[in-house]
């Protein structure tokens, strides 16, 4: 299965949080939001392959935002409901969300009802592979390997190659890095960034203190020279 993006629009942090690590877990690529109007945003910027929309949110609930992007897009949408709150429900589905799942859940019941989602849309994107010299990215069984020899990256530092690779010869930010893999409201530090480069040179470059693939750029961020 190749890699899909879900993002989370839930305004409790608590649960939020437990969600995110639940997806990751399971090897989904997760964004964020704590409203609906940031929700409706990211997904427009991003296209997730689908989102789980709580009912209750500021700014825009889960039903406007689900009627706004169902104007705009296909993207499957699930929506978290309130116990008891059969209205909810059907006012979801009427909105056009694709399922519901009832408050409190069960996190497996949860990613079932998510991999079932996505598995109704049929095949996914076709596959890509990143190739540079000795090293190959295969972006759908999600491997790296040098000189054939696969590389054991972690999630965040295969993600970070994929993006560095994908944007070869292009300088990234350290804020357009943290972004893309931390998600838009991650309360961090770019070191964040700059310690997941050094862990991956250590990993892909002959000479890590003399990077001949990941360049730093400085004043900026890194660039893919390979
Ligand atoms: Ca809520």
């Amino acid at each position: 299965m190749s890699r899909k993006t879900v993002l989370i629009v839930e305004d409790e942090d608590n649960l939020l949080l437990a969600l995110r690590y639940s997806f990751e877990r399971e090897g989904y690529d997760v964004l964020t939001a704590h409203d609906g109007e940031t929700g409706v945003s990211i997904s427009r910027r991003l296209n997730p392959d689908l989102v789980l929309l709580d009912v209750m949110l500021p700014r825009l609930d889960g039903f406007e935002v689900c009627r706004i992007l169902r104007v705009e897009s296909n993207v499957p949408v699930l929506m978290l409901t309130a116990r008891g709150e059969e209205s909810d429900r059907i006012a979801g589905l009427e909105m056009g969300a694709d399922d519901y799942i009832t408050k409190p859940f069960s996190m497996r019941e949860l990613l079932a009802r998510v991999r079932n989602t996505l598995k109704r849309l049929g095949p996914s994107k076709p596959p890509e592979r990143l190739k540079a010299g000795r090293l190959e990215v295969d972006l759908n069984s999600y491997e790296a390997t040098l000189e054939g020899r696969p590389l054991n990256l972690k999630p965040r530092e295969f993600g970070l190659l994929a993006l560095l690779m994908g944007n070869r010869g292009r300088a990234l930010s350290r804020v357009q890095i943290l972004e893309h893999l931390w998600g838009y409201d991650y309360v961090g530090d770019t070191r964040t960034v700059d310690v997941h480069v050094r862990w991956l040179r250590e990993k892909i470059e002959a000479e890590p203190s003399k990077p001949s693939m990941i360049k730093t750029v400085r004043g900026v961020g890194y660039r893919f020279d390979g």
